[in-house]
Order: C-alpha cells, then sequence, then structure tokens
C-alpha cells in the first residue's frame, strides 16, 4: 500500500474549501443562449481595440444642475457623437453633449449601453466586483477602478477564446506608438506593463482555485475535470500573451523581461503538472492499480539495496559498500536522472514573487519540503503517485519536461514491474499516447529500469519483453 495511510485527509485538506464556495461559483452564471451575452460578446469581438480604454475608463455624468455635475456613473454612451458624458436621465433634459455640443437628437433612441455595463448585465463579469470598484471613487484608487475595468473586459475575452483581442491590444494599441492620451487614465490603459499585470493577476487567480481542487480526494477531483481543462485552456491563453509582451518588451529594462520570463515559467509548470495531474485524475491516481510492494517500507529498502548494489558495481574494491561512508553517489539511473533535475531547479527556483507553486501539491507541504531536506534524488521512491507528480512536475526547468516524464514512467515501471500485464500495462500506452511519448522512449525508460536491477529475473523479463516487442505500441 503506497497511499498515504497517515493524517493527510484530516482538518487540513479542508482549509481551503472546495472550489465551490470560491469567489464567483454562487454568482448568476452567463446564460450563453440569450441575446445579451450574444451582443456583448459580438461588441466585444468586433471592437475597435483602442476603444477599450474609453470603455474601460469610468465616467461620471457632466451635465450641470444648479452649477453642480449630476455625478451619477455614466452607464450608456450617446449614439450622435459617442461619448459616455451623461447618464440616461440627465441625457433626456439636456440639448447637447457637454463635452463636443454635438445636438443630441429628440424622439429617437439616444443611448447606447457601454461595453462594460452591457457584460456586467449579461453576468460575463461579476457583479461583486463591480460593487467593490463603485466603492472607490478617488485619486489612485479611480485609476485602479479603471484598470479593473480593462481587466474584466480581458477576463470576458479569456472567457471566452477571444484571447487574441488581448494580444491585438498589445500590438496594435500598446506599441502604437500615435496612439497617446493626454488624459492620465487613459494614457496608463495604454502602457503594456498594465497588461502584464494582467498576466500575473489572472495566473493567481487560477493558481488560488487550483489550490482548492488539488486537495480534493481522488473521487470529488473528478467531477472538476471540466473545470481543470478549462483552465488548462486559459494557460495556453495568457502564454500566447506572454509570448506577445514578451517581443513587445525587447530593448526594455532587463528586470520587466526578467519578471515576464518567470511569470511564463511558472505558467508552463503549473500547465505540464497540470496535464499530468488530468491525466492522474482520470485514472484516479492508479489508486485500483495495486504497486507490487506489499507496503512502501520494503520497496524503499529495495531501492537501497539495488544502490548499494549499484556502487558495489561501480566500486569492486570498496571495503565499505554502505552508502553513506562511502560518500559516493550511486549509480542509478533514477538517481541521476534526479540529479539532473535538482540542479537545474537552482536556476529556476526563484519564481514570481507572491507565486508558490509549492502550493499546489497535496495538503500544499510534505512532498516538495522533503525534496529540498533530502535532495529530489533521496526522495525515491516516491511515496505514491501524487507525490511523484507533484515533486517531478513542481520542481526543475519546464524544457526537462520530457526528461520529468522519462523519470515517471520509470517509477511506473518499478511501481508495477512484475505484475501481470493485463493490470497495468494499457496505462502506460495510454500516458504515451495522451503524451506523445515516442515508443522508443517507453523502451529506454524501461530498459534503464531493469538493467539498473541487475537480478536475473529482471534480466530475463527483459530479453523476453524484447523479442516480444514489450507489449507497447
Ligand atoms: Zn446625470
Ligand atoms: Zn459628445
Amino acid at each position: 500500500m503506497d497511499r498515504r495511510s497517515n493524517g493527510s485527509t484530516g482538518p487540513s485538506s479542508s482549509v481551503n474549501g472546495g472550489p465551490a464556495t470560491r469567489s464567483g461559483y454562487h454568482a448568476p452564471q452567463p446564460n450563453y443562449n440569450s441575446r445579451a451575452v450574444q451582443e456583448a460578446l459580438e461588441q466585444l469581438a468586433s471592437i475597435d481595440l483602442i476603444d477599450l480604454c474609453n470603455e474601460s475608463k469610468v465616467e461620471f455624468c457632466r451635465a450641470t444642475r444648479d452649477l453642480r455635475s449630476c455625478g451619477r456613473q455614466v452607464k450608456d454612451v450617446l449614439i450622435s457623437c459617442g461619448h459616455a458624458s451623461l447618464c440616461a436621465e440627465c441625457s433626456q433634459r439636456c440639448d447637447v453633449c457637454p463635452i463636443c455640443r454635438i445636438p443630441i437628437p429628440k424622439n429617437v433612441a439616444k443611448l447606447c449601453r457601454r461595453l462594460y455595463d452591457q457584460c456586467l448585465e449579461a453576468h460575463l463579469i461579476p457583479k461583486r466586483g463591480d460593487k467593490r470598484l463603485q466603492e472607490k471613487e478617488d485619486g489612485d484608487e479611480q485609476i485602479s477602478a479603471d484598470v479593473q475595468r480593462l481587466y474584466s473586459l480581458f477576463d470576458v475575452a479569456l472567457e471566452n477564446n477571444l484571447v487574441s483581442l488581448i494580444c491585438h491590444y498589445v500590438t496594435d494599441v500598446c506599441l502604437d506608438e500615435s496612439a497617446v492620451s493626454s488624459d492620465p487614465v487613459i494614457a496608463f490603459l495604454l502602457d503594456e506593463v498594465v497588461v502584464k499585470d494582467w498576466c500575473k493577476r489572472t495566473f493567481q487567480k487560477i493558481i488560488t482555485e487550483l489550490q482548492g481542487i488539488y486537495n480534493l480526494e481522488a473521487e470529488p477531483m473528478k467531477s472538476m475535470l471540466s473545470l481543470l481543462l478549462k483552465f488548462s485552456a486559459q494557460l495556453v491563453g495568457i502564454c500566447n500573451v506572454i509570448e506577445v509582451l514578451d517581443s513587445s518588451f525587447e530593448g526594455s529594462l532587463s528586470t520587466q523581461l526578467l519578471d515576464l520570463h518567470q511569470l511564463q515559467e511558472s505558467i508552463l509548470k503549473t500547465k505540464q503538472h497540470m496535464e499530468v495531474m488530468i491525466w492522474c485524475v482520470r485514472r484516479e491516481f492508479l489508486e485500483k492499480v495495486r504497486p507490487r510492494y506489499t507496503d512502501f517500507t520494503s520497496w524503499h529498502s529495495l531501492v537501497r539495496e539495488r544502490k548499494s548494489a549499484a556502487i558495489k558495481r561501480s566500486w569492486p574494491d570498496s571495503v565499505n559498500n554502505s552508502e553513506e561512508s562511502s560518500g559516493r553517489e550511486g549509480t542509478l539511473f533514477i538517481e541521476d536522472a534526479l540529479v539532473n533535475l535538482e540542479i537545474e531547479q537552482g536556476n529556476t527556483e526563484k519564481l514570481v514573487e507572491g507565486l508558490k507553486l509549492g502550493s499546489l501539491q497535496k495538503d500544499g507541504v510534505s512532498s516538495i519540503l522533503r525534496s529540498k531536506i533530502e535532495g529530489v534524488a533521496g526522495c525515491y521512491p516516491f511515496e505514491n503517485v501524487r507525490a511523484a507528480v507533484d515533486i517531478l512536475f513542481l520542481c526543475g526547468g519546464s524544457d526537462l519536461v520530457v526528461a520529468k516524464q522519462a523519470i515517471f514512467l520509470y517509477y511506473l515501471f518499478d511501481r508495477h514491474w512484475t505484475m501481470p500485464d493485463e493490470q497495468w500495462r494499457h496505462l502506460l500506452e495510454d500516458f504515451g499516447a495522451t503524451f506523445a511519448i515516442p515508443r522508443q522512449l517507453l523502451l529506454e525508460s524501461l530498459i534503464f529500469y531493469l538493467l539498473d536491477d541487475h537480478t536475473d529475473k529482471a534480466l530475463q523479463a527483459w530479453f523476453t519483453c524484447l523479442w516480444s516487442g514489450c507489449g507497447i505500441s
């Protein structure tokens, strides 16, 4: 039994609560068959991107009444001139637009809902966030309210497969030297740093949601699969935006670029980890596939036996074969491979501030902490499938993903080898197919595993496997 049977399912797993208790889940959901939603999305998709700034800006009614402005928030634009200058009530009384003095026609439709409010009313933007915004009404707070509105519109784009809109906002608006504004708020919204911060904020939100899901048990996690797939698609979307930003930041401050690259690395790792998690969730973390070892301790001591055998092979003259006193690294394939991950980990350790990918592991602790104390190699054999996924795919660089997959396969071989084929081989085939792993690599992982294991039984099995084509296709 390699499942953790200790208190890991205790109170700590419910600290974060399920995702259902998180923001937005009980808010009214947009009805995608409704006209309101379709019109809002159509307008968003076809908007002139520079207008996204104007749509994001909070405007207050400029009608004068007793020499004081009315002060209500403007939710519509005047059809006649396109300015968001009057609230609905004042537009009935005024003859001209207070900004441009163009006459407001009588007896026809005068107003058209602003994009942000249209999205709000269609529930594409959750209302709760908007209420909070309306309370902040002055100075710096106002800028942040405008930024929040722009972000809400970006969120709607991300949710609705319109991420190219954000990419184009960077290339066509932020990078357009002629797109300037004397309005400080608009000028601020035109800066690509605003977009970068959106990426960071959105990624942080996804991480928070994932924490809740990843702390569930295997069964309830399965019911969250569609949500995981949605987040996976959104991470791809954010990555696309970051790639566009990356080229736009060329020649700018290296700190900006570094920040961006660290964000990108964190997102890539989260996504790679999530892909393996999704595979595991579908397979219920192989909980129903029994490992070949009766308990974890027996496996652990077997791996140590293999290691000292490896040392004996490498240094046959060594008087003392115990690994501790020899002070030499064993030559097990798995250890070498894990040590490589560790070296790379040092370089990628500094991830984006405030983003703790470690919080994505089961209960937000244990596995990675252990990998830091004992070294990644010291964690082998991984306690269970989940620990393997967390240690491998949350540590080390994202560019090592192929090596990580190979190690994961090795782990699966090691865990199940000598079990009857029909109980577990299909899982490896499925893993290979899901992650487009070449048959060659599947074979290599198996061979590395078997060659480390020098017992006659393993070698015999290896030859049999080579002759029979390994049963892996
Ligand atoms: Zn008014
Ligand atoms: Zn006007």
